[in-house]
């Protein structure tokens, strides 16, 4: 089979899964971006993907600062809205800067301090407080015992603007384990714009395996790799 063909049938089908699961939770599916998720991917794979009129508003997103270096100027020309999805340590913060529009995986007001301080004059960062939700060792994220008073201080520092909140759901088979999840951030950020940060209303959550769950739940981004690209190959 022809690989950029696969690659547009697949993007299809994940946008109709999330049609149908926007449809079926009763919400707009204009209300649900796409991001893919394009790390241990070559530059000129993503560019031809990201090129597809199949993935048209679709965003990227890489989860290593080495690979978004790496990349950034093989795909500088590409007009679309790269997003950081990893942890950032404070040594790449420049780099991240450099080639992210957004950073998602904010955990810590320590970080959010540092990219404030690095946000060049008159320009704007945004960002998203990752919470792990799951509670699983192995993810990152603030605790959602902390995430509100995290995020109302990032949102108050100043060259940030916080968009919303991201999480990496429970890894298990059980449906109603993973949606609760899910629904605690939508309900961090519901509780988030009472405090008065009205800019975050993004809910990045769901992938691949999961993406229906987190429509439900009320999904702004979704970030998919695996169900575009097919497995990745361990580096
Ligand atoms: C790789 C990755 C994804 C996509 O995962 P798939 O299961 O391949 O869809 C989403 N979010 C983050 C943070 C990732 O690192």
């Amino acid at each position: 089979m022809n690989q950029t063909s696969t690659v547009a049938q697949r993007l299809t089908a994940v946008r109709e899964r999330v049609e149908s699961a926007a449809h079926a939770a009763g919400r707009s599916p204009d209300d649900v971006r796409v991001l893919l998720a394009t790390k241990t991917l070559d530059a000129d794979v993503i560019r031809t993907a990201l090129e597809l009129p199949e993935a048209a508003g679709m965003l990227r997103g890489e989860n290593r600062v080495q690979e978004l270096v790496a990349k950034g100027p093989a795909l500088a020309d590409l007009t679309v809205e790269t997003h950081l999805i990893g942890p950032l340590q404070s040594n790449k913060v420049n780099a991240a800067l450099r080639w992210a529009g957004c950073i998602e995986s904010v955990a810590s007001v320590d970080l959010g301090r540092r990219l404030s301080e690095r946000v060049p004059a008159g320009s704007t960062l945004d960002v998203m407080v990752q919470v792990n939700v799951s509670g699983e060792p192995t993810k990152h994220g603030v605790v959602p015992e902390d995430a509100l008073d995290l995020a109302v201080q990032i949102a108050g520092l100043p060259g940030l603007r916080l968009l919303g909140f991201m999480t990496v759901g429970a890894n298990s088979p059980e449906a109603d384990l993973v949606r609760t999840g899910y629904a605690r951030l939508a309900d961090i950020r519901d509780r988030t714009i009472a405090e008065g940060v009205a800019t975050a209303t993004e809910l990045s959550m769901g992938m691949s395996g999961d993406l229906e769950l987190a429509v439900a739940e009320g999904a702004t981004l979704v970030r998919v790799g695996t169900a575009v690209f097919g497995p990745r190959q361990v580096r």
